[in-house]
């Protein structure tokens, strides 16, 4: 085993009061109440409605979230820096679905970028692509990918002229998409070019299976045009999907440049099973959570074995895999501190694991999501459910925060 150990909640909550404990611990018990869960978007929306935002602020939003702005999210980036965990700033507002919240969005990711640039405090920026174009366009564009009619952006032309064969309505439909892809395309070249020229390195967030081709197809031709001499536009890899390491696998295999993978298990798996079942295609989900996690560790090993050209993020709260990847580093006498390794954890959550990574040397980046309490309430809910079972999650958070109380009280 390696010479680490998760289990010091002193290191692990050191930023925190005893009243920041104890609110943490009121909140995610509160998770347990499921009628609250379920009523939480709507009352939060009433709350918001009401003038009481700061309910929501005071509580789970300033558990999981920095702040509304970057600013704000300053005092979060102090505290991190402190204990030598980097800020991740990720502009958390979700579901909508506007040319105009598509730029403001796509400012606010050059925005962090900004910031970021010559700033060791953030060692990463992050977005995602349905952030920046619509939902359906990335559908549409993964279908076209799936069924060969577009094998690259560059052919994109040629499956508009395509298109003329196609009739009045599906053309229509189809050059409606090509339009939102065109101008989504336009913001993702300037935010990756803008991320190059600032030596900013830049995570693609994963999502669903059936939007993942064209994203992939994005961030593999950003990967070949920037990574020229180490990684700085970086891929996501969801190792819940069985056809996932084989993907690694190939990208490795069929490339030259350098790569940058964040490796997760995956965040939409009830969405995929649902979607599987109801449209009658086989799931893209591994049957089983052992499953997942023997990819997982295998896509670990994988990369560790090609640091000379592969450089990883460790985006897991899972205590195994955190350590197998410090285990790998150690037998291949890895520096704690080698910038081709990262780990990565979501604020508000496993600061076991970040606090004591970031003790022993290890390079650690905390997610910030941030944005306004309205737009965030997606993001929020999901961490809600997420540790809302007494098992599993919750459980764990629960347990260490008590764990430290005590510890406290001597
Ligand atoms: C820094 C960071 C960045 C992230 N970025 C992304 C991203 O870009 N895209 C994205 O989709 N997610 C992302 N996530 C979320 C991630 O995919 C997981 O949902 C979350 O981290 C929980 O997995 P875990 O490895 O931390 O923990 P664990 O508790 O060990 O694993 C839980 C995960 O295992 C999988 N699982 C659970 N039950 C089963 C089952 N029965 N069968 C098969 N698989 C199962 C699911 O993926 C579930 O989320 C990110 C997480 C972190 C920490």
């Amino acid at each position: 085993m390696p010479d680490i150990s998760f289990n010091n909640t002193g290191i692990a909550f050191a930023h925190k009061s005893k009243r920041d404990l104890s609110k943490a611990r009121l909140l995610f018990k509160s998770f347990r109440y499921s009628s609250l869960l379920k009523h939480g978007p709507l009352l939060a929306k009433i709350v918001i409605a009401l003038g009481l935002k700061s309910l929501i602020k005071q509580s789970i939003f300033n558990q999981f979230c920095g702040g509304e702005t970057i600013e704000e999210c300053n005092t979060t980036i102090q505290f991190l820096a402190k204990s030598r965990v980097g800020t991740i700033l990720d502009y958390s507002v979700e579901g909508e679905e506007e040319e105009v919240v598509f730029i403001a969005t796509a400012e606010e990711i050059q925005r962090t970028i900004r910031l970021a640039s010559g700033n060791s405090n953030i060692p990463f920026c992050v977005f995602k692509l349905t952030g920046i174009m619509p939902f359906e366009t990335l559908v549409f564009m993964s279908q076209c990918i799936v069924r060969g009619s577009i094998a690259s952006i560059e052919s994109l032309e040629d499956s508009i002229l395509h298109s003329k064969t196609m009739d009045d309505s599906d053309s229509a439909i189809f050059t409606a998409h090509q339009k939102n892809w065109a101008l989504g395309l336009d913001r993702f070249n300037r935010i990756c070019s803008m991320a190059y020229s600032n030596d900013v390195r830049l995570f693609v967030d994963a999502e669903e299976s059936y939007i993942q081709t064209a994203i992939d197809l994005l961030a593999e031709n950003a990967m070949a045009q920037y990574n020229h001499s180490k990684a700085i536009i970086y891929n996501t890899v969801q190792l819940y999907r069985h056809d996932r390491l084989e993907y690694l696998r190939q990208q490795i295999l069929s490339t030259q440049h350098f790569l940058g993978f964040k490796l997760v298990r995956g965040a939409y798996m009830e969405k995929e099973r649902e979607r599987a079942i109801s449209m009658d295609y086989a799931s893209p989900i591994h049957k089983n959570k052992e499953a997942t996690d023997r990819d997982y560790n295998a896509a670990v090993k994988l990369c560790m074995e090609q640091l000379n050209r592969v450089s990883i993020c460790i985006g897991t709260h899972n205590d195994e895999s955190n350590l197998l990847g410090v285990q790998l580093m150690e037998n291949k006498h890895i520096s704690a501190g080698d910038e081709r390794v990262y780990f990565s954890q979501l604020l508000g959550m496993s600061d076991h694991i970040s606090f004591n990574l970031s003790n022993s040397g290890y390079s650690v980046g905390k997610y910030v999501p941030y944005g306004p309490v309205s737009g965030v309430i997606p993001y929020l809910t999901r961490r809600a459910q997420e540790n809302s079972g007494m098992s599993g999650q919750m459980g764990r958070e629960l347990q260490l925060i008590e764990q430290e109380l005590m510890r406290r009280k001597g």
